[in-house]
């Protein structure tokens, strides 16, 4: 192949000069940039864009996104992610010109049909949260986490209450203490039982009038249910805190249990995992945060309401944290989700989650005949098996499945996660996969584990890049753009 596409930066193939556009001629009276913005605002030279033609540039973004490991083309069975396939009638819908033409700053009168649609929204998702209130803003179930913390401390502030300890599980995703530090608060992790869940022993232990939130992951991140969760929530209502529910992994349980119901006061759903939209690399995504009527408010603004026939964004709340986003949120992915929700009903979720764990209970069994599973029950939508044992006997590593099954076509599964597993491959296969596709993947981490280990060690070998450096990938981002590293 003619190397230039795909191994250099869109800057290294820059030809000033060269145009992907044909701009019309000018049929207005031209005007200098300096007649239209004071001068202070005006850059003193030209941004260094790279120039090219149309069909280079085509052709460098084509054989880009061919190397992309993404839903649309490989299994991704990404744990705790849930990478779902996504309908493309969503992107249809999103695209509509009633959507995708409004501006943020028009009226609300004349934004009727989105603030319906987002209204709706928060009413069906509260529906399935079991709780009376919804905000729609966060951009991410990181931000959820935040902004639910927020609330909490708004909401203790309010009764003159100093609490500061929030009670984290061991197997909790990062982001829980992260945001509970964010949030000003202190975190205390609580070890799990030796079965994997919370033991309302142990929390117990750490629980006292200065607990202000236990944030808890149900199903947990080793795809367990925490069985002893209404018996948790009822300890911690005792001390006079709030149970917050990080709702990533609600594809198990959705339109079959309500976190409400179990006693959580708040929680957040991942919109982009729970009910499908691309959120690979990134973004962009929406965690809408859920609470009990005593909590909302303390919700961001605004809030749509409605009132006398029509739609409005609500901003005088005078106990609302205040805003912790522009506009209405990530309006394109609520979009998907609504129609998400709208195309499945009540039934069709059902469905989803019942195929969740079928799937993953299907592919546990399999799995299990090839690497153990140190949590060995019945699973919800995902499962965590360890690759400890091949590592003591083989040296291979969990990286090194990982990074070997992209050379059979399969995205590699969450690994080194949670840390209560050593070698952990966490695996969630999602209920939009075929029986085959799963058949395929046991089979490939069968076939991996006898390999020659000094294979595996280089792998992957079918790729355009082998092993990056990832912590440096990830703290020097501007290595990927070129500058001359390879
Ligand atoms: C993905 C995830 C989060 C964070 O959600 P983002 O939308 O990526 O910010 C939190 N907790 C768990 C268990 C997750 O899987």
């Amino acid at each position: 192949m003619y190397e230039n596409y795909g191994t250099r930066t869109i800057f290294e193939l820059d030809k000033q000069g060269c145009s992907a556009v044909s701009w019309p001629a000018v049929d207005v009276p031209e005007q200098r940039l300096e007649e239209l913005l004071p001068e202070e605002y005006l850059r003193g030279d030209v941004p260094p864009l790279p120039e090219l033609a149309e069909p280079d540039l085509v052709r460098h973004y084509s054989i880009l996104a061919s190397r992309n490991m993404c839903v649309d083309s490989h299994f991704y069975p990404l744990g705790s992610c849930t990478m779902k396939y996504n309908p493309k009638r969503h992107e249809r819908w999103a695209a509509l010109p009633g959507f995708s033409d409004l501006h943020p700053y028009q009226p609300a009168d004349s934004l009727q049909g989105l603030l319906a649609l987002l209204y709706e929204l928060q009413q069906m998702l509260a529906a399935l949260a079991g709780l009376d209130a919804v905000s729609l803003h966060p951009a991410a179930g990181a931000q959820g986490e935040l902004t639910a913390l927020l609330i909490a401390t708004a909401y203790f502030r309010s009764r003159g209450e100093k609490r500061r300890f929030v009670l984290v599980p061991d197997v909790a995703h990062g982001t829980n203490p992260a945001s509970a530090k964010m949030a000003g608060l202190e975190v205390v992790q609580v070890r799990s039982s030796p079965e994997g869940i919370a033991d309302p022993e142990i929390v117990a232990q750490h629980l006292s009038p200065e607990t202000a939130v236990f944030m808890i992951t149900n199903p947990n991140t080793l795809g367990l249910f925490e069985r002893h969760i209404r018996r948790l929530c009822e300890m911690v209502h005792a001390v006079g805190a709030l149970v917050y529910l990080d709702g990533a992994n609600m594809n198990a349980i959705c339109g079959i249990a309500q976190p409400g119901k179990f006693g959580v006061d708040m929680m957040h759903f991942n919109t982009h995992k729970t009910f499908s939209t691309p959120h690979g690399g990134g973004g962009p995504g929406a965690g809408p945060v859920a609470v009990t009527a005593r909590l909302a408010p303390f919700l961001p603004v605004p809030v749509v309401v409605y009132e006398n026939g029509r739609y409005r964004l609500d901003d005088n709340r005078p106990q609302s944290i205040g805003r912790v986003r522009s506009f209405f949120g990530n309006v394109g992915v609520l979009i998907r989700t609504y129609c998400y929700l709208r195309t499945l009903g009540a039934e069709g979720l059902r469905r989803v989650a019942q195929h969740a764990v079928l799937n993953a209970n299907y592919l546990m069994y399999k799995v299990s005949q090839v690497l153990p599973i140190p949590y060995n029950r019945r699973c919800m939508h995902e499962f965590v098996a360890s690759a400890a044992k091949v590592k003591a006997e083989r040296n291979i590593s969990a990286m090194d499945i990982a990074k070997r099954l992209l050379d059979y076509g399969f995205h590699a599964p969450t690994v080194y996660f949670p840390l209560v597993v050593r070698e952990a491959l966490m695996i969630e296969p999602t209920e939009t996969e075929s029986r085959e596709t799963l058949d395929a993947f046991a089979a490939a981490l069968e076939a991996i584990i006898s390999e020659d280990p000094e294979l595996l060690h280089q792998a992957p070998h079918r790729m355009p890049i082998s092993r990056p450096d990832e912590v440096r990938a990830a703290r020097q981002p501007q290595l990927t753009w070129g500058e001359g590293s390879s």
